[in-house]
């Protein structure tokens, strides 16, 4: 089986076509610079190559359109027709209170998520323009849309509603919604997986990356989750501050005279750990610059590992106990030094990490002591197979 995943940004749209039992990728590449110029990069992984195009893409379907040309290309091309692949899979943000699982898409289910906008008005317009440019260069092929917020939508009332006013609840859906679902529910499944698909288990896990967000997960169902209405909530990230008192916003907007919109930029663009290390929002920067001495690289680092920490105490808290706390996405499964310093504060929970079974990058791993109270794993994880899985399964 061959299914197409697509992850459209608006101005970037990623590729993979894929086997979703084996997980094996045939082609994957990216179309960048959309609407400024256009550039193709494309891989073929099992036959080592590379090959990089610059074409107008003025649209999204002008990408989808060389993305089609080069999966047929007698050279770079890994199928002889568009008709070998069976679906497309499509990541989409925000699903709303719409969508609690992947969903077949249709009109109705590209009107719900239109009508989740005002919810995701950077990511879901882009989306739509990815599914669309696909109904046009593949008419009648079967597609599907996999939700980052989807997994989330287990959480209680308790846990997703703001105390605010309800009627911005019930009006207008204001809520937590959470993101990277997709990778929680691939890391925590293989969790359960590893530890023998127990009927109750108690999962954290910490998806570090450029973004970063934490999920508690309770018998294999999200509970609580970092992000909220958007990706900008929970600990401090490559560029977002992550959770902020509100007043800090109207304080700069006063200084500065800047407007509500310009002030989120800032806080989504210019915070985080590269704001803290004035300038590097990489961590592998901020691990060279801290080795040079750098002081504020090194109070980057220090506040990302504490409040990553202060996250996993209260989501033990909130699930009365742990069995399992897994570390994934780049820094998640690349950090050696970050994930001993997160859990240097959890020992009082009887948190062990074995110092040579951390020493691992990339790879499935276990890295705590034999010992220790609470299993702690390195789960890379994998948002399009999982899409592809979803997409295979939904278009039996
Ligand atoms: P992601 O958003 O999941 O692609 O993760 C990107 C982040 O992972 C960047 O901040 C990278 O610096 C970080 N990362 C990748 N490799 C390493 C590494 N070897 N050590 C520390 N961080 C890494």
């Amino acid at each position: 089986m061959k299914i197409l995943v697509i992850n459209a940004g608006s101005s970037s749209l990623k590729y993979q076509l894929m086997d979703p039992n084996s997980g094996e990728v045939f082609a994957q590449g990216l179309c960048e610079r959309i609407a400024i110029d256009g550039r193709l990069n494309h891989k073929v992984p099992a036959k080592g190559l590379k090959e990089v195009r610059d074409m107008p893409m003025p649209t999204h379907a002008e990408a989808i359109q060389a993305v089609m040309d080069i999966l047929v290309d007698e050279t770079f091309g890994v199928v002889k027709s568009t008709d070998e692949i069976d679906a497309i899979g499509h990541r989409v943000l925000h699903g709303g209170m719409k969508f609690v699982a992947s969903c077949i898409i249709d009109e109705a289910c590209k009107q719900a998520i239109r009508d989740c906008i005002p919810l995701g008005p950077l990511h879901n317009p882009a989306n739509l323009m990815g599914i669309e440019a696909c109904e046009k260069a593949m008419p009648g092929k079967p597609q599907v849309a996999v939700f980052d917020t989807a997994f989330h939508m287990t959480m209680p009332p308790k846990a997703y509603r703001y105390a605010i006013p309800a009627k911005y609840f019930e009006e207008d859906s204001l809520r937590r919604y959470g993101f990277h679902g997709t990778s929680h529910r691939f890391v925590s499944k293989r969790a359960n997986e590893i530890l023998g698909n127990p009927e109750e288990s108690k999962v954290i896990v910490c998806h570090l990356g450029n973004g970063s967000s934490m999920s508690a997960v309770m018998n294999g169902k999200c509970v609580d989750t970092s992000m909220g209405l958007s990706p900008l909530a929970g600990v401090p990230m490559g560029t977002r501050s992550g959770d902020i008192d509100a007043c800090v916003v109207q304080f700069i907007m006063n200084k500065e005279g800047i407007s509500v919109d310009d002030c989120l930029n800032m806080l989504n663009k210019q915070s985080g750990v590269k704001a803290l290390s004035k300038g590097f929002s990489d961590f592998r920067d901020l691990e060279a610059g801290q080795n040079n001495g750098d002081e504020n690289c090194a109070l980057a680092l220090r506040k990302f590992c504490y409040e990553v920490a202060k996250y996993v105490g209260s989501y033990t808290a909130a699930m009365n106990g742990l069995d399992c706390l897994v570390f994934t996405a780049g820094v998640g499964e690349n950090g050696i030094d970050t994930r001993a310093e997160i859990c240097s504060y959890l020992e009082f929970m009887g948190i062990k990490i074995d110092n040579e079974r951390n020493h691992v990058r990339g790879k499935e791993a276990l890295i705590s002591t034999d010992d220790s109270k609470v299993k702690v794993y390195v789960i890379p994880t994998n948002e399009e197979l999982m899409i592809a899985q979803d997409t295979a399964e939904l278009c039996k």
